[in-house]
């Protein structure tokens, strides 16, 4: 774990170039085409901004030739899949925390994985307190020394998972804003972000273009954790929709539920309360079956049964 609550002296602006050089084999790609790239897309970026994205990429395709962090291996790749795509969420991310007039915000990434879209947010707006979460180990270690590397600050990395750290009162109800990204179906991700939001907070999930069924079941699961769908839209790049959901009331203290269950048996899933039903069904036949009068009650032990 990464405790970096900073002084408030680092802006993100005039890095020293030496300090956070890359100490790695792999050549970046050059900075100019990122900041190309981001331009095309009305994203300006500072030359403090520009050179830790130019490291994180070195740092990022360098441990992964020994860990396994992203599929994505080209450095163009990583620049507009991961870099940009986390970066396109900063409109939202910024019109939220005026709407809810809090600075500076404090805002939780679930699933990080190699820390998207988390630590591009953090590159960008350093005055953001950030908390990253993390189920795998090995992803919180590359988390810990990307943060060293690039000399961020006012950020933490938890390696755990959101099913028990949403219970936690350290983190329960704490943050404005809560992202995830490839994590997990939407209604799976409400139940896992939703406790970790004040009243009034934000969560935000960019997602893929064929969202339809997850969006209903998502809609249906919302109200049950204390919260509301509010937007839908495109982001640029064309891949993504953003799905915006507000705390609108306390979730209940039965959420989440245990490790692994938000996603094996996601919330207001129409079919999934279908084939519920039709399992309680096969249940209570099969109870009929075991409690009839020619055969011993299942809950008796075998030997108070007797062999006949
Ligand atoms: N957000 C990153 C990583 C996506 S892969 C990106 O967009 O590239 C999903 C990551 O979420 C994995 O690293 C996995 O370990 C983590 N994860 C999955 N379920 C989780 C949970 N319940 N709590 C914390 N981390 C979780």
């Amino acid at each position: 774990m990464n405790r970096g609550d900073g002084d408030g002296s680092d802006d993100g602006q005039g890095v020293d170039p030496a300090r956070v050089s890359p100490t790695t084999t792999v050549t970046s790609l050059a900075p100019a085409a990122f900041v190309d790239l981001a331009q095309s897309f009305g994203i300006t970026l500072s030359d403090g901004q520009i050179t830790r994205f130019d490291d994180y990429r070195a740092l990022l395709l360098n441990w992964n030739q020994r860990t396994n962090l992203t599929a994505i291996t080209d450095p163009a790749e990583v620049d507009r899949r991961l870099f940009l795509d986390s970066i396109f969420l900063l409109p939202a991310i910024d019109a939220a925390l005026t709407v809810m007039d809090v600075s500076p915000g404090r805002l939780i990434d679930i699933g990080s994985g190699a820390g998207f879209p988390g630590l591009p947010i953090k590159i960008m707006r350093p005055d953001l307190h950030i908390t990253l979460i993390e189920a795998t180990g090995k992803k919180v270690a590359f988390l810990d020394a990307c943060i060293a590397h690039l000399g961020l600050e006012r950020i933490t990395t938890i390696h755990g998972r959101a099913e028990d750290l949403g219970h936690d009162p350290v983190f329960r109800g704490q943050f404005d804003i809560v992202t995830a990204r490839a994590v997990a179906s939407l209604p799976a991700l409400l139940e896992l972000g939703m406790p970790f939001l004040q009243s009034g907070g934000r969560g935000l999930f960019p997602k893929g273009l064929d969202i339809a069924e997850e969006l209903s079941a998502a809609t249906a699961a919302a109200p049950l954790l204390g919260g509301r769908i509010v937007v839908t839209r495109a982001l640029p790049g064309g891949q993504t929709t953003l799905v915006a959901a507000a705390k609108t009331g306390p979730t209940p203290d039965s959420y989440p539920r245990r490790a692994g269950i938000p996603a094996r048996e996601p919330l207001g899933h129409l079919d999934r309360s279908i084939h519920d039903q039709s399992a309680r069904i096969a249940r209570a036949n099969n109870r009929d079956r075991t409690n009839r009068p020619d055969r011993p009650p299942a809950d008796r032990p075998a030997a108070a049964r007797g062999t006949t």
